[in-house]
């Protein structure tokens, strides 16, 4: 009987010695914002990848039993997931991932919510009744969620307290070095006046003082129509805009055709790490954003 035991223990001692920190992060920039605290010391997956719209993805049963084994969830939030995560979590029944608890963390949270609308009328079908979800774009927000993050990462593993202390600070110090060298880079950019397919960006514009103009969409969620299309071609045909902005899932055909007849120039700007080739990661990501808008402008 002690030798099927001690066979026992043996048997499953392997995995109760996994320490990682089984991160379930919804976007990809928040699994890649746990791996630049966490090192080694998380696992790390992402619902979504950058070529898909976060706001729609089917749950499928992978993604369940990823839940069911998650030790944290991270999210944007502000209903960006409100199509499929509650029902993820409800059939991944792991009470620590639920909301109120420290293994449910929404990023949007922990930053000043843009566009958050005073009255809400879902009958036009917006998707964004509790503000802009699309936080990442500003690269102080993810300063403010790393602070955050890495303050749950701890409560939920205090024996890893000091990797994820010595990752934020080393993560944080080489992230504000970079903020400086985008802003740097990006002063030509201030003024600018953008259209974008999806109100994705306007964290973006916040930070480096671009003014959206217009949407491709007629309403947030709302595919183009050749109506609306019609009504910004009438707008912007002789007053100009300065770029035409679409991201990776969203089809470039509204962005062409309203880019060949105003003869503004349109983009593809990645939403997150991944969107592109450039960007392999947080700092790529960010790269890449800037070139291509500046990219975009006449030199
Ligand atoms: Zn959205």
């Amino acid at each position: 009987m002690k030798k099927i035991i001690i066979a026992t223990l043996f048997l499953f001692s392997p995995m109760l010695a996994t320490a990682d920190l089984k991160v379930f992060a919804c976007e990809p920039e928040w699994a890649a914002l746990a791996e630049e605290i966490g090192g080694k010391a998380v696992k790390a997956s992402s619902a979504t990848n950058a070529l898909q719209d976060p706001h729609y993805i089917q749950a499928r049963p992978s993604l369940i039993s990823r839940v069911r084994r998650a030790d944290i969830v991270i999210c944007s939030g502000a209903q960006l997931e409100i199509g499929w995560l509650p029902m993820l979590l409800n059939k991944g029944s792991n009470p620590s991932v639920m909301p109120g608890n420290p293994g449910h963390f929404i990023a949007s949270d922990f930053v000043k919510r843009l566009d958050v609308p005073a009255t809400v009328d879902r009958s036009q079908g917006d998707v964004h009744p509790q503000g802009n979800p699309h936080v990442q774009t500003n690269p102080h927000n993810i300063l403010l969620i790393a602070d955050a993050l890495a303050a749950r990462m701890t409560e939920l593993d205090a024996d890893n307290a000091s990797i994820y202390k010595r990752g934020l600070e080393d993560f944080s110090q080489r992230w504000r070095e970079a903020i400086s060298g985008w802003e740097a880079r990006a002063s030509s950019l201030r003024g600018k006046r953008i259209i974008t397919h999806h109100k994705s960006w306007v964290y973006l514009e916040n930070w480096l003082g671009m003014e959206e103009v217009a949407n491709l969409e007629p309403i947030s969620g709302v595919p183009p129509t050749a109506g609306h299309l019609s009504s910004l071609l009438k707008r912007f045909g002789d007053d100009g805009a300065d770029i035409i902005i679409h991201a990776p899932f969203q089809s470039e055909k509204a962005s062409k055709w309203l880019s060949e007849r105003t003869g503004i120039p349109e983009i593809m700007l990645p939403l997150t790490v991944g969107g592109s080739d450039a960007a392999t990661d947080l700092f790529s990501w960010f790269d890449d954003i800037l070139d291509r808008l500046l990219g975009a402008l006449p030199s």
